[in-house]
């Protein structure tokens, strides 16, 4: 089991707040997060973010270390030392974010869409500012992130191919980085991310350049730009005018690297087109043309044979078309090729179910837990283990998709009712005393099980006129819709208010 890891978030309710200066601006400001737990914070959501928003794009090592060289350059100028992180993600969403704590990530459609590696130090350097000068914490001081206490445990559809799978720390990162900073806290990263590259000997004319390839792109008005950089990072001309003015301030010339970019690029400029047509594979398999999609992921697989990601769109096609041990096949191939991603091993898991491999679907699922927790991970887990018998396995796979949204978490609390009702039935029944006008116990039940529920056992317990203890059992047959309470009159008093002394000892499904 790999349970989620929730405690962090939880624990900003009711911290002593304080004053704090801001690393980078040297303001005073009021933060009630200390720096320790955003580090915490980030390091916990890092893994499962990436995750959730394609992994990590490894088929160019040169092209990673390069990102992390870059990077690592610019946030040695930053006032806050951190434990600044990069990583290349395998999504072309041009996108680029920071967790708390100073762990970032840059999407590969983003590097694609910059000319030079001054651009590059202008995108990390904004967003190493948005963890030095503490942005999220900022928020979550004001209240802005208040909802992630809320939504931990949920799951939450984000701008991914997987985000919508995610539940716990996953979910919770995706939280993180969707949410926007502010304009103010925008022009701040813009023009503290400047004088970093500026002191790390770039031309701070990158990050002009920069906002202007972002405004003509957003006025093109392409609907991934809109879903991914541009819902945080809204370009416009007055952000270019500011960053011609901060500019202004620095000193000129520095090094503008284009040459050095394309060199660094022109493998993965190469294989655009391979993960386009993968792309568009994805649109037509959600779109429900498997031909379409498979033909898709074929031609994506003649261009590049190497990336993971086309093989499991082959086989995801096959799974729909329930052609399981093609579909593990494919799963096999993209293991090979990336063995830490828990899509992969997920998928596999459910095609070896169907096949009735049920040991091996286990460990598959069981190793897609240790990158990602996914809702259909933990549901088709639970069912196995009801298939088993295994009810104690099958409750703990279950319960962290109880808050889960969509039809899985509607099964989930229907199939974990049904697993705990016959054994804990007052979990689901909460009850209440009260007395006729007569003096009569009254037993009042609310079913707050996600079904109907019937045959109702409440059991008093009193001392009789003999001063010996007695039970009398009543039932409340019903059937009792969710929500909706039953009574009994069980005939016994006076009852005069005070302590309640029942037990729901008994209770079952209308099946
Ligand atoms: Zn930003």
């Amino acid at each position: 089991m790999y349970p989620i890891r929730l405690v962090p978030v939880l624990m900003l309710t009711g911290l002593i707040t304080g004053c704090a200066v801001n690393p980078v601006t040297g303001e005073r400001q009021f933060i009630t997060v200390s720096p320790a737990q955003e580090v915490a914070m980030g390091e916990q959501a890092y893994v499962p973010t990436q995750q959730s928003q394609g992994g990590v794009y490894d088929v160019d090592p040169e092209l990673t270390e390069y990102v992390q060289n870059v990077g690592a350059r610019v946030a040695a100028h930053a006032e806050n030392p951190l434990p600044y992180e990069f990583v290349i993600l395998n999504n072309s969403i041009p996108n680029a974010w920071a967790l708390p704590g100073g762990k970032m990530a840059i999407n590969r459609g983003l590097l694609t869409e910059l000319n030079s590696e001054a651009e590059l130090a202008a995108v990390l350097g904004h967003e190493v500012v948005h963890a030095a000068a503490r942005h999220s914490a900022q928020q979550m001081t004001r209240g802005m992130l208040s909802q992630v206490l809320v939504v931990a445990t949920a799951v939450v559809t984000a701008d991914s191919d997987y985000g919508d799978l995610a539940v716990g720390g996953a979910a919770l990162g995706s939280q993180l980085i969707t949410s926007r900073y502010g304009r103010q806290a925008e022009l701040e990263s813009d023009k503290y991310g400047m004088t970093y590259m500026s002191k790390a000997g770039y031309d701070p004319t990158g990050a002009i350049t920069l906002q202007e390839t972002f405004v003509r792109l957003s006025e093109g008005r392409q609907t991934d730009w809109l879903s991914g950089l541009f819902a945080s990072h809204p370009p416009s001309q007055s952000r270019v005018a500011a960053n011609r003015a901060t500019a202004a301030t620095l000193p000129a010339g520095g090094e503008l690297g284009v040459e050095r970019y394309e060199r660094m690029l022109a493998k993965t400029r190469a294989l655009k087109p391979a993960y386009d047509a993968y792309d568009e594979g994805r649109k037509a398999l959600a779109d429900g043309n498997t031909a379409r999609a498979l033909e898709l992921a074929e031609r994506a697989l003649g261009q590049f044979d190497g990336e993971a990601h086309f093989h499991s769109l082959r086989g995801d096609v096959r799974l729909v078309e329930e052609n399981f041990a093609w579909a593990e096949t494919n799963y096999t191939r993209a293991i090979e090729r990336r063995p830490e991603f828990f899509y992969y091993h997920l998928q596999r898991g459910r095609a070896r179910k169907e096949q009735g491999e049920t040991d091996a679907a286990v460990a598959d699922l069981e190793r897609s837990l240790e990158f990602m927790p996914t809702a259909p991970a933990y549901y088709t887990l639970a069912l196995i283990a009801e298939e088993r018998g295994d009810v104690n396995r099958a409750i703990e796979y279950y319960r962290p998709l109880v808050d889960a949204g969509g039809d899985v978490g509607a099964a989930a609390r229907s199939r974990l009712a049904r697993l705990e009702l016959p054994s804990n039935p007052s979990q689901y029944v909460p009850f209440n005393c009260v007395a006729d006008d007569r003096q009569n116990l009254v037993v009042q039940v609310r079913n707050d099980a996600p079904d109907a529920i019937r045959n109702v056992q409440v059991t008093v317990t009193y001392t009789g006129s003999d001063g010996t203890p007695r039970q009398v059992a009543s039932v409340i047959r019903g059937p009792l819709q969710p929500g909706s309470i039953g009574s009994v009159n069980t005939g016994l008093g006076p009852y005069t208010g005070g302590s309640c002394p029942v037990a729901v000892t008994r209770a079952e499904f209308v099946e």
